[in-house]
């Protein structure tokens, strides 16, 4: 194995592929994509991707074929579930959840079902791809149900008869609804991450390259998440400006030629700013609000 260069995994096509890549290339790797290739190699880092199927990812990782890989914490827990139930050990190490991939490993029944609590699930036949999630979740409840396992095409299930309710992934309950169905419980609320081989395993070359993603990676996230605010504002309402940004920096505050009642303000926010909050700075006498994507960022 190549000591210099850093493996990492990501899906090769799906609903992580593009958010995956996109974060990469906001990091300033420069990634040569083959469509047909399973490998395709950073020009400016010494990192090599893997295109693979996003169940195979945590495999990749814990066998310690990869580095590095981005995976939805759902399949990564399902993984660490059964291999746990294999007595197959699992080392690795999350090292950043992502802002992508955010999604609900929910119960959902037939909407004319009179559903009040899980109770109502005694012993039915449930269709999932994650058996090992939803027996956790009946377990701790107590209550026995019979699952069976569909990769695939789960709401299917439910419209052909086969299972009672289903148990699948959801971020907006649109095509369930749509399907017949209601969600009535949520089994695990997951999110897209970072995750790595345990540490003692790497040569130390390697872990020099995975901190210097990783900084990036999260110089990313954060500057993905702030605003850049530029406003005029009387200064004697400087105050109540700055009470209503909350998660802001402390500002700094300039002259402005010609006036000296009124100042600008410069700031940098984590939080989103809503029009809500445009709309009370308004208010409040500003002028010339502007709202700014921060490109790249570092503190
Ligand atoms: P593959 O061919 O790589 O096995 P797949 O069909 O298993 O792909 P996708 O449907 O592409 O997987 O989903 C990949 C991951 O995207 C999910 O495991 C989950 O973490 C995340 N995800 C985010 N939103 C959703 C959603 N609405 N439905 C399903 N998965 C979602
Ligand atoms: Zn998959």
């Amino acid at each position: 194995m190549n000591r210099k260069r850093v493996r990492l995994a990501i899906q090769k096509s799906g609903r992580l592929s593009y958010d995956s890549q996109n974060l990469l290339k906001s990091c300033g790797l420069k990634i040569n994509l083959q469509k047909s290739s399973l490998i395709a190699f950073a020009e400016n880092m010494p990192i090599d991707l893997m295109l693979v199927r996003d169940d195979d990812i945590p495999g990749l990782i814990m066998d310690g074929v990869v580095e590095l890989g981005i995976i939805g914490s759902n399949v990564l827990e399902e993984k660490c579930l059964t291999r746990l139930c294999s007595k197959t050990s699992v080392p690795y190490t999350i090292l950043q959840n992502l802002d992508f991939g955010i999604c609900r490993l929910s119960l959902s029944v037939p909407l004319d079902m009179a559903y009040s609590n899980i109770e109502c699930l005694k012993n039915a036949r449930i269709a999932t791809s994650y058996p090992n999630l939803l027996k956790r979740y009946f377990d701790k409840k107590g209550i026995p149900f019979k699952p069976f396992v569909l990769n695939g095409s789960v709401e299917v299930a439910y419209n052909s008869g086969l299972a009672d309710a289903i148990c699948d992934l959801v971020s907006t309950g649109a095509t369930l609804e749509a399907n017949g169905l209601r969600e009535v419980e949520t089994i695990y609320n997951s999110r897209a991450c970072l995750i790595s081989r345990e540490e003692q395993y790497m040569f130390p070359e390697k872990k020099k390259i995975i901190q210097k993603l990783l900084n990036r990676i999260q110089g990313v996230i954060k500057a993905r998440e702030s605003k850049y605010i530029m406003l005029h504002i009387e200064r004697n309402k400087l105050k109540k400006v700055t009470d209503l940004l909350k998660g802001a920096e402390q500002p700094t505050i300039l002259e402005l030629s010609g006036n000296s009642s009124k100042v600008a303000l410069h700031v940098v926010s984590s939080e989103t700013i809503f029009w809500e909050t445009m709309e009370k700075l308004k208010l409040l006498g500003a002028s010339s609000i502007l709202v700014l994507p921060i490109e790249k960022m570092m503190e």
